[in-house]
């Protein structure tokens, strides 16, 4: 954790700001703190591994007592959940690996994280959406300076978006150490990893932020009054205006086979007191996107589609130029270009034939509004696959690029 952070984080249940307590056990490289803990009016918190661990539930305060007790490798076990002496040192065996990937990781940590379609996220619908949408809205808010703020942002998979795009690195939030920990190694390097409790206040100065998004998540949020107050609190600086984002919010008035507790849409419009909400369905964004764009945010749904869709959209601002069209250009690769892992692969001579492979039926049901830009069968050359796979995008699959069959994944993903 960078020394700065300590300016924009808060005790979530104090409000006070938290200092790193120098008497107590702690270590630090140049302006970073590695481990220590932090303390407010209240109560204290431990830094593991350079991220501050802001709740109280078991694993933290345990963590916390190890920290104190000058143990810090047994803290990050402890919030890694790992409580077998074996498995916690074949884990550690191989995140000490610099060419350790995150599939490798996630495979390490076992069957109690999950890990899920993470290795086919970055072509997936619903991630489609919610990385034009947030680039379209954090581009338009942090043009002219200013921070952002993923929270219950899991393992960076959006975070990642707002790399180019926010000034001062980005914040990313989670009640999930291991996640965080992994976005900061792999998905969103360079961002700031925090591990709070989404329903609890959020651990944040007021103002210190100026684009606030939580997307995929909202709907498992119980709290959900309070997050939305925290948000626009987050977002009430003194510069230019902010925006909040919830992306991909279940609907209570579509059936959908994930679980979480869903509102109708007047049921969420209902959250936002001081501001109107836009509300978006997900069918019309998904459809600009597969269109290659713009991505309209001017558009107004009605009521029917709103209550008709299985997802929302929602975005709360005073800034009359987020909701315009926005066009979509393709951001130009921060990691590795690579063959989408959802192709299988069969040579032919010299050429090769992919073929589309879903993992589940699950995964097809959720999942399956991909098949509208991932073709089933593609031949390409073999030469064109050894020169991607040695860094380089040939011109005959730039087009494949675009249809997301090559996507541009973090750096050692899989
Ligand atoms: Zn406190």
């Amino acid at each position: 954790m960078h020394n700065t952070t300590l300016e924009v984080l808060r005790c979530p249940y104090c409000g006070g700001r938290l200092e790193l307590v120098t008497s107590l056990y702690h270590r630090r490289e140049g302006d970073e703190i590695e481990d220590g803990i932090l303390g407010c009016h209240c109560c204290i918190f431990p830094i593991v591994s350079g991220i501050p661990v802001l709740h109280l539930q078991p694993a933290a305060t345990t963590a916390r007592d190890h920290v104190q007790a000058g143990r810090p490798e047994l803290a990050r076990r402890t919030m890694f959940g790992l409580e077998d002496e074996r498995h916690a040192e074949a884990f550690e065996a191989i995140a000490a690996s610099e060419t350790a990937t995150y599939r490798e990781i996630v495979d390490a940590l076992g069957p109690t994280f999950e890990g899920g379609y993470f290795l086919y996220r970055f072509s997936d619908p619903t991630y489609l959406v919610a990385d034009a949408v947030v680039r379209a809205i954090a581009g338009t808010v942090l043009a002219r300076g200013g921070r952002a703020v993923d929270i219950c942002g899991g393992s960076g998979h959006l975070t990642r978006s707002l790399l180019g795009l926010s000034p001062a690195p980005p914040v990313l939030a989670d009640l999930y150490f291991a996640k965080v920990w992994l976005a900061r190694r792999f998905t969103a390097p360079g961002c700031e990893p925090v591990c709070c409790d989404g329903n609890s206040p959020m651990p944040f100065a007021r103002g210190a932020f100026r684009f606030a998004m939580c997307t995929d998540a909202f709907m498992y949020i119980w709290t959900k009054r309070q997050f939305v107050g925290e948000m626009m609190r987050l977002i009430d600086g003194d510069g230019e205006a902010g925006a909040v984002l919830i992306g991909h919010t279940h609907n209570e008035r579509a059936w959908c086979p994930s679980h979480g507790q869903p509102l109708s849409p007047a049921g969420y419009r209902d959250l936002f007191e001081t501001l109107e909400p836009r509300i978006f369905a997900e069918a019309g964004l998904f459809t600009d996107v597969v269109n290659g764009g713009p991505l309209d945010l001017s558009r107004r749904d009605t009521d029917d589609t709103l209550d008709r869709d299985t997802a929302l959209s929602i975005v709360a601002t005073r800034r009359t130029d987020v909701f315009k069209p926005h066009p979509l250009d393709l951001p130009s690769s921060s990691g590795e270009l690579r063959l989408n892992p959802l192709y299988e692969t069969k040579p032919d001579g010299d050429q090769v034939r992919l073929r589309l492979r879903f993992p589940s039926e699950d995964y097809e049901e959720e999942y399956g509004a991909c098949r509208q830009y991932l073709p089933e069968e593609v031949v390409v050359n073999r030469a064109s696959l050894a020169a991607l796979e040695s860094g380089r995008l040939p011109t005959e699959l730039l087009d494949l690029a675009r249809r997301l069959v090559i996507v541009d994944l973090p750096k050692n993903y899989y």
